[in-house]
């Protein structure tokens, strides 16, 4: 039930972090993937890592803010390999300010790239989803959409990942009756590019998170992957419209 062999994943950002993470540990399940970044030197190398595991894969330019962006990688996708089976909206960007001092497009830019970008792609995949009844969604939220990590100030980064649920959410409840099941994982720290750079910049705040996070580390971004292939595959044929946590205990303490 966790086998992908066969099927077509389109990863948003997929061009480093957790969406390269989740990119592999899908393309070893038997998925081919189509990896959709604004950063091509990125993508094409995780897509040549991708193609040495014996799947297919793509690298494809494309900004997840533009409409017509989304809807020519979905269309790319299609035309290359019959179907498009399953979206991860990965691609995202936090900025941290106090709420007073952060400028609206600041406060902006994070909702294209989160929510706006969610929603684009995932209309884009809605076509070739509906037309063969079946497509998971997966959206990246985060653990700050759930509730608000101290000490650090991030009013649009926390709002945006509030809203990326609610939008799971709706989606699931719309789309169940062409069978496209829309689900979100919620990750808590995760050691990626923007939080080595965090625990770099800032080490005491860092053993700080740390402190509050019962399992007493930060994830790697292959611990993504579990929760990535459950939600991709059969394995979940019954969950919609929920949130999957992966955060080493923060948020039940
Ligand atoms: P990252 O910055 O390491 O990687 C993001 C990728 O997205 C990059 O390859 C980048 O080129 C691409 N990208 C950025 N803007 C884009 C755009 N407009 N269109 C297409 N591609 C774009 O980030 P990450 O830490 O791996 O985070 C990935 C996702 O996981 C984000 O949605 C983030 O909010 C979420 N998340 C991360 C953590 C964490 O601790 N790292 C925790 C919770 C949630």
């Amino acid at each position: 039930i966790f086998s992908l062999t066969g099927r077509n994943i389109l990863v948003t950002g997929g061009g480093r972090g957790l969406g390269k993470a989740m990119a592999l540990g899908l393309a070893r399940y038997g998925a081919n993937i189509a990896l959709m970044d604004i950063n091509m030197d990125l993508a094409q190398q995780v897509a040549s890592e991708i193609e040495s595991i014996g799947v297919r894969s793509l690298a494809l330019r494309g900004d997840v803010t533009n409409e017509q962006d989304g809807e020519r990688v979905a269309e790319t996708v299609v035309d290359a390999w019959g179907n498009l089976d399953v979206l991860v909206n990965n691609a995202g960007i936090s900025i941290q300010a106090p709420a007073e001092e952060t400028p609206l497009a600041e406060f902006k830019r994070v909702y294209e790239i989160d929510v706006y970008g969610s929603f684009i792609l995932a209309k884009a995949a809605f076509r070739p989803m509906a037309r063969q009844r079946r497509g998971s969604i997966i959206n990246i939220a985060s653990i700050c959409g759930l509730t608000v990590l101290v000490p650090q100030p991030q009013v649009a980064y926390n709002s945006a990942k509030a809203a990326v649920i609610m939008l799971t959410k709706t989606l699931a409840a719309e789309w169940a009756r062409y069978g496209i099941r829309v689900n979100a994982i919620a990750p808590g720290y995760m050691l990626t590019p923007p939080v080595l750079k965090m625990r770099e910049d800032d080490p005491q705040r860092y053993e700080y998170w740390m402190s509050l996070t019962p399992m007493g580390r930060a994830g790697e971004p292959s611990e993504l992957e579990g929760a990535a292939i459950y939600l991709a595959s059969d394995a979940s044929s019954y969950m919609t419209g929920n949130v999957l946590v992966i955060d080493g205990g923060y948020t039940c303490s």
